[in-house]
């Protein structure tokens, strides 16, 4: 592919690849840190992933990237959308490095990953204390980089800026509002139905073992690939790829439920069939990679929740799950449905239903909106947490840990990061449906283990263009128009009405 490219692009791709490798190398590390790692190697790995910010900054603010960007400016490339958007996305992060300087770039990094440590114990201790120096370091260094970034403008538009581009307070705060205000009624309902939900048949002993077989079955039947991916044990679920060759799922467990080892590792296999779609022959250059983590969000609520929660999925998955869990008594679709789409909220976000899901990440927006513009600080945290799940949720945490100290995004330095969960739920019901459209009877093949057709269009719609376009383009692209939450909604009223008759 590079053969054919104008001998710029050739010299920006080449003066971008250190930059590419030092970030792989660092996620390889982080990682490794959250799966493997014993606790005493805490302290050498956060220097380690410091200096290797601070050697990728460096990379992106210097000369030879500032020269190879320069020499790209020329009208050659005005016709190829996909050079274009190259040039584009490696001047923004040249941009954006110059903006920060190297020393705070470094400090997050050492600052982020000593967090991530006092976060666990503070967790484990149920003690805000503990994380709270962390904590206020932390926000007063995305502070200056959020200063640095804005330019004047809004800090907490820069900051979710960096998570999906384009994303503004302007937009977001009507779109939750709108959010609370259908939610809120759908909720209540759900509460004063008769309906009481059994969810016995997900209940009972399963073996971990057992529970990781089944889960890994499920992802290789679907499509995920395990030549170029691994599914590992870690305390908090995430998914991350070093290249389209080699993906890292993981999960966790419970042994008396089987829900959140399966759905979690089908939300994770979303994200991951995402970065092994990525355009392989862009591997490596800056729109090589995914366009943004709301459209990254989306792929993995789509497979958990649109198609893992469906009555086609389970009429396929239910002779699997008798072979995998022998012992447990017999369900039928019918029985298990309800126990899949309860309604009720609740104290954590990961565990929360599709209806209340939305309500903890407005939450999060609501808090960080308010750190960010000097309303509350770091001190206040804890009280202004209770307050808004209150007022949002109607719900009081009876501890730190399953409250303020749920999260591990603060501790990672991630704000600005959560409204993303709320774009990929709502970009991912509006896929399905046109999916659903343009493959006529792709619901029923899931009943007979069919996944390749909605792959397919997920492949050729969303992943092979890795940042070439932006999302919302491919929003539009995809699905015929802006994205909006109608279809997230529409799907939840009918099940909410499957399940409770509201
Ligand atoms: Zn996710």
């Amino acid at each position: 592919m590079t053969s054919a490219l104008p001998p710029a692009v050739s010299r920006l791709i080449e003066a971008y690849r250190p930059v590419h490798d030092l970030q792989a190398a660092a996620a390889v590390l982080s990682w490794d840190q959250e799966t493997m790692m014993p606790p005493g190697g805490r302290e050498a790995r956060g220097r380690l992933l410091g200096t290797l910010a601070g050697l990728r900054h460096d990379h992106l603010a210097g000369s030879a990237f500032a020269d190879a960007l320069a020499g790209c400016d020329s009208e050659a490339l005005a016709h190829d959308p996909a050079l274009q958007a190259l040039v584009r996305e490696a001047r923004k992060l040249h941009d954006r490095a110059v903006c920060i300087p190297a020393e705070l770039t470094r400090a997050l990094a050492e600052a982020t990953s000593e967090g991530l440590a006092t976060w666990q114990r503070a967790r484990a201790a149920d003690d805000f204390g503990i994380f709270r120096d962390s904590l206020a370091r932390i926000i007063d260094l995305v502070g200056q980089k959020a200063d640095a970034l804005a330019e004047g403008g809004s800090r907490y538009d820069a900051l979710l800026d960096l998570y999906e581009a384009g994303s503004v307070e302007a937009e977001l705060t009507p779109l939750f509002e709108g959010l609370r205000a259908e939610l809120a009624p759908l909720v209540q309902a759900a509460a004063a139905s008769s309906v009481q939900v059994d969810e016995s048949p997900a209940q009972g002993h399963f073996n971990p073992d057992a529970q990781y077989a089944f889960g890994h079955a499920i992802a290789q039947a679907i499509g995920f690939d395990f030549d170029s991916g691994r599914l590992d044990q870690a305390a908090h679920p995430f998914c991350t790829g070093f290249d389209v060759g080699d993906v890292r799922l993981t999960w966790r467990f419970q042994e008396d439920d089987f829900r959140p080892a399966l759905f979690g590792i089908l939300h994770e296999m979303g994200h991951g069939l995402y970065e092994q779609g990525l355009p392989a022959d862009w591997r490596g250059t800056p729109i090589g990679s995914a366009v943004g983590l709301g459209v990254h969000e989306s792929q993995s609520r789509l497979w958990e929740n649109l198609v893992g929660r469906s009555r086609s999925f389970w009429e396929w998955l239910m002779p699997h799950f008798r072979a995998a869990f022998p012992q447990h008594p017999k369900f039928d679709v019918d029985a298990i449905y309800p126990a899949l789409h309860t309604i009720r909220p609740s104290l954590i976000r990961v565990e929360a239903d599709e209806a209340t899901y939305n309500l903890h990440v407005a939450a999060r927006y609501d808090l960080e909106r308010k750190l960010f513009a000097g309303e509350i600080t770091v001190d206040d945290l804890p009280e202004a947490w209770d307050a808004t799940y209150q007022d949002l949720l109607g719900v009081h945490a009876p501890s730190a840990a399953d409250g303020v100290l749920q999260d591990i995004h603060w501790a990672m330095g991630a704000f600005g990061y959560f409204p993303t969960y709320t774009q990929g739920n709502l970009i991912a019901a509006q896929l399905f449906d046109a999916a659903r459209e343009d493959l006529p009877g792709m619901e029923d093949g899931f009943a007979r283990g069919e996944f390749a057709p909605l792959l397919e269009w997920l492949r050729t719609r969303i992943h092979q263009h890795g940042k070439m376009r932006t999302a919302d383009q491919l929003v539009r692209e995809a699905t015929g128009k802006p994205l909006s939450p109608e279809a997230f909604l529409s799907d939840l009223r009918s099940t909410a009405s499957a399940v409770y008759e509201v």
